[in-house]
This record gives structure tokens, C-alpha cells and sequence, in this order.
């Protein structure tokens, strides 16, 4: 069966005195339905950005210059945007990390609810209400109907994440996109977050493209991993097999600095030597040969990897495994 999402050659430029600057550059991946995709990387790997395209929703003057987005047999990059107003929300519908980015503090819980389903579907009143007692009963309040009245302010930041999950739930989605949703949330309560993610999505059947920069995340929700530097796919394959054993140079450096709580920085990403990628200034050949331990002299800046195939659903792009190839 075809992928429920299928992403090919995505590009997203900027406009910059220098010329068009990608953010996000021929970036391919595909989502099957039901299944979780994590898209890992630092911040500026361009992973947000792909999340965003994927809705249309590239803030100007940034565009989608080159590719497309299939999803379940339509190219949304040939929709109109009133089209597209009917995708978003309904079929595909966004977690960010900050809850207050999808609720309006001046309406109640119940009001938003209700809102976004009778936008999206035929339900009346009464309906739209028992939808959204549903949905807050599956997102785990005990006392769904008495929430219906409760603002946002009222609530915790937990709690508030929860209420954005059922609002990203209540039209029924086959695709929840999930934007670093657990990273503003004490430990424990990110747990929490996952596990209610997991179970709505193997009871309620959507897929997960879950955009993180967490490893640790991503291992307790994804079954496919996509790894993002420099607004490149660099490796991707099943997460149990790429953070097991990662085949890219990048991915080893990222595992191998993710472990301590200490080795983090303040913003929570692993660091890993040498500066984060300036886009502008990147090499002709591979994005992350200024950083690379393993760079092969007068080859890794000049010429471009391209992706090499390592069976079991695993590929990356890196002159390494090419050779080894070669040499095998
Ligand atoms: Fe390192 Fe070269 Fe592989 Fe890039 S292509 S990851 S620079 S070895
Ligand atoms: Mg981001």
C-alpha cells in the first residue's frame, strides 16, 4: 500500500541578500499509516521547518521551492488554500511544545472544543459536545464533562498539553504532527506525554511524525527514525536498529553525547564539538564535514555523499559507507 505520507525532494528557501538560502534541502521520507516517524536534529536542522511544509504553513518570505508532499494520494503543494484550510486541523493536526500555541486563553476548554469540531465536520451542537467529552475522557481527565468549563490558565503545563492533544485528536486525524510536544514539561510529566501518545496512537490508529532533538524521546515513541543536519536527511532507518548501532558519523556523535544529563546544554541539546552549521557557509560536498572526525581530505567538502542503501530499511548519505561498499 502506498505511504500514508510521502515526502520527495522537499525544499524550503529563504530569500537572502546572498541569493536563496535552503533551510530545508531535498529532504525525502515516508510515513506509513498508524506508524510514528521521528525526525531528530539540533535546532536549525531544519526539522520544524519540514513539519511546517508539510502543512503549508512556511512563514514568508520563506516558500517551498521544489518538491512534493503526498498525503493519502493528494500532492497538498497543488491544493488551494481552502483546500488545504479543510486538511489542516482535520486530517493532519499539530502538537506544538508550547501548548498556548494552540489554545486561546479568552475561551474555555469546552468552546475550543467544540469550536474546532463543528469547523470540521457536520456536527451540531449537542454532538460537538459529546465529541469533546470523548476526547478529554481519552486524553485522561477523569472528569471530562466538568473540564468542559475550565480555562486554560487553570489548568498545569501538563494538563494544558493534554487538552492541545485532545484538540489535535477531535476531528479524528490520520497524521498527528508533533513538534517537540514534551520539551517544555518536567521529567516526569514528559513520560507521561509519551505514553498517552503511544497509547492514542495504537488505540486510536493515527501515524506520528514526532519532531524532536531529544534521542531518548524518540526511542520511546518512534519506529522509524529520519536524522536532520543542516536542513538534510543525513540517515534514516528503523530507531531500534539506527540508535543501536547509527551508521552516519553524525549519528554516532549525537548518541555518543546524549547519555549524560550534564553533557547537555542549557537548551537540552546533546553538544557535540565544533560550531552548529552556519547554512550560508556550508561546504559543496557534506553538510557536516567542518565538525566530522572521519572527513576524507579533498573529498567529504567537495563532493557531495549520496544515499547509500544499507538493507533492512536503513540508508545515510555519507562517502564512508559508499567506500566500504566499494571495497566490500
Ligand atoms: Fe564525515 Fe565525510 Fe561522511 Fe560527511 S561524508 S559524514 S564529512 S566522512
Ligand atoms: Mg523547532
Amino acid at each position: 500500500a502506498a505511504p500514508l505520507l510521502e515526502i520527495d525532494g522537499l525544499t524550503v528557501q529563504f530569500p537572502t541578500p546572498a541569493g536563496p538560502m535552503s533551510v530545508v534541502r531535498d529532504v525525502s521520507f515516508a510515513v506509513a499509516a498508524g506508524e510514528c516517524l521521528g525526525i531528530v536534529g539540533e535546532s536549525g536542522s531544519g526539522k520544524s521547518m519540514t513539519s511546517r511544509a508539510v502543512l503549508r504553513l512556511v512563514p514568508p518570505p520563506g516558500r517551498i521551492a521544489g518538491g512534493s508532499v503526498r498525503f493519502d494520494g493528494t500532492d497538498l503543494l497543488t491544493l488551494t488554500e481552502k483546500q488545504m484550510r479543510s486538511v489542516r486541523g482535520a486530517q493532519i493536526s499539530m502538537v506544538f511544545q508550547d501548548p498556548t500555541a494552540s489554545l486561546n486563553p479568552l475561551f474555555s476548554i469546552g468552546r475550543q472544543l467544540t469550536d474546532v469540531i463543528r469547523t470540521h465536520t457536520d456536527a451540531g451542537r449537542a454532538e460537538a459536545r459529546r465529541r469533546a467529552v470523548e476526547v478529554l475522557d481519552q486524553v485522561g481527565f477523569a472528569d471530562a464533562r466538568r473540564r468542559l468549563r475550565a480555562y486554560p490558565f487553570e489548568l498545569s503545563g501538563g494538563l494544558r498539553q493534554r487538552v492541545s492533544i485532545a484538540l489535535a485528536l477531535a476531528c479524528g486525524p490520520k497524521l498527528v504532527i508533533a513538534d517537540e510536544p514534551t520539551t517544555n514539561l518536567d521529567v516526569s510529566i514528559q513520560a507521561q506525554i509519551i505514553d498517552l501518545l503511544l497509547q492514542l496512537k495504537n488505540d486510536v490508529g493515527f501515524a506520528i511524525l514526532f519532531i524532536s532533538h531529544d534521542l531518548g524521546v524518540v526511542a520511546s515513541i518512534a519506529d522509524r527514525v529520519s536524522i536532520m543536519y543542516a536542513g538534510r536527511a543525513l540517515e534514516t532507518g528503523p530507531a531500534s536498529a539506527v540508535l543501536a548501532q547509527p551508521s552516519h558519523p553524525y549519528t554516532q556523535r549525537l548518541l555518543r553525547s546524549a547519555p549524560t544529563l550534564e553533557s547537555r546544554r542549557a537548551d537540552g541539546l546533546p553538544s557535540i564539538p565544533g560550531a552548529a552549521p552556519q547554512l550560508g557557509e556550508l561546504p559543496a560536498g557534506c553538510p557536516f564535514t567542518a565538525r566530522c572526525e572521519l572527513a576524507i581530505e579533498g573529498v567529504c567538502a567537495e563532493v557531495e555523499p549520496v544515499w547509500t542503501d544499507l538493507g533492512d530499511g536503513r540508508a545515510a548519505m555519507c562517502h564512508l559507507l559508499e567506500k566500504e561498499l566499494a571495497n566490500a
